[in-house]
């Protein structure tokens, strides 16, 4: 027997098929266990009916085959949203988040059990990285919540908690499985990878030719007001980034989505507004405003109603396609991070208890 097992959600169907080859079994079982595992998205090798008794003790044996826990579900009474806490095999935690919206309904998921970024205002980075995700953990996220809520997911933002070209292999497999035909099918169109600019892993990206869309998260105009908020401009200058930026546009064809949060007193000034243009008005682009949601571990303000129109306008009247983002779930601990870290620290208080 092998050491360690197969973690038979992460595997693509071609290697399955080979895989069932190399124990002796017929390849279209592959194409059943498949179907069983990512459209009819059973939690067990016990639940496929057509495979026999024999081979499901096999496959035990040979693979890992994971599943969530639900921990805890908020659900917000402004939108609906819901934001859910589930634990791995390992007993860490992740937050997904279920979004309904006119065009459809959209899943955030996280990338890693915490995060190495050390961005100034997130809650995800406080306790630094644990780990990076599986695959198949990815897919989890979003399987368990079709599962819970009983409905279908059309958009998928890689968005939650973790910098994904941090954990690029994984997250690269993750696309290529949700999108495979065979799979859930999603449309690489409806898929949104979100960053904080290590440059390499976006130019990688690039070469993939994918037809996902890349938000950065940009949230300053100057390397200097990016270094205070994020330490990744320490590696990486602004001049760097944007030309990424144009070279995914360029490679893919897709219009870059910049993310930018506004602090209040940091980074929201017409000054800001100004300097955003400049860096970014060469680039077929789109702009998505969010207001800070502040942490409590950190003593950053939103900015105003007003603030926030005024530099929407600002970008506006200079030809740059703008949205302010929809604040989705703010009474339900909406920030990244937040549920997870009060999650941990009432199991901790309540020596294991989740309650
Ligand atoms: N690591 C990736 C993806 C996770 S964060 C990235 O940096 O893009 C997803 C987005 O939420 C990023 O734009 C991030 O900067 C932003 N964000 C994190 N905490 C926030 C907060 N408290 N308020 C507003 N935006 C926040």
């Amino acid at each position: 027997m092998q050491d360690i097992k197969k973690d038979i959600k992460s595997m693509t169907l071609s290697e399955l098929k080979e895989d069932m080859e190399s124990i002796g079994e017929k390849s279209f079982r592959a194409g059943q266990i498949y179907e069983w595992m990512h459209v009819k998205l059973v939690r067990g090798f016990d639940e496929m009916t057509n495979i026999s008794k024999g081979l499901k003790e096999k496959c035990k044996e040979r693979y890992d085959f994971t599943n969530l826990k639900e921990v805890r579900m908020q659900e917000s009474k402004i939108d609906g949203t819901k934001k859910f806490l589930f634990e791995l095999a390992d007993g860490n935690m992740v937050e997904s988040v279920w979004m309904k919206y006119k065009h459809g309904n959209s899943v955030c998921i996280s990338s890693q059990v915490g995060c190495r970024m050390g961005c100034a205002f997130c809650a995800s980075t406080l306790d630094g990285l644990e780990r990076s995700l599986l695959p198949s953990e990815m897919l989890d996220q979003i399987y368990s919540i079709v599962l819970l809520t009983g409905e279908k997911v059309s958009n998928v933002v890689v968005m939650g908690t973790g910098e994904p070209m941090d954990n690029y292999d994984n997250v690269l497999r993750f696309i290529r499985l949700i999108t495979n035909e065979d799979g859930l099918h999603i449309s690489q169109r409806n898929i949104t990878v979100s960053t904080c600019g290590i440059v390499p892993e976006m130019r990688k990206l690039a070469g993939e030719k994918l037809q996902i869309t890349l938000a950065l998260s940009l949230h300053a105009t100057t390397d200097e007001k990016r270094r205070r908020l994020m330490p990744i401009a320490n590696r990486y200058g602004l001049d760097e980034l944007i030309e990424a930026c144009a070279y995914y546009f360029k490679e893919t064809g897709r219009r870059i989505t910049f993310e930018y949060s506004l602090v209040g007193g940091v980074n929201d000034t017409e000054e800001d507004a100004r300097e955003l243009v400049g860096l970014i008005r060469s680039l077929n682009c789109h702009v998505n405003l969010i207001p800070v949601n502040p942490i409590k571990e950190r003593d950053f303000v939103s900015s105003t109603h007003e603030k926030v129109v005024a530099f929407k306008n600002k970008l506006e009247k200079n030809g740059i396609n703008v949205t302010i983002r929809r604040e989705m779930g703010r009474d339900i601990d909406g920030a990244c991070g937040q549920l997870r870290r009060k999650a941990i620290a009432s199991k901790d208080a309540n020596n294991g208890c989740h309650q």
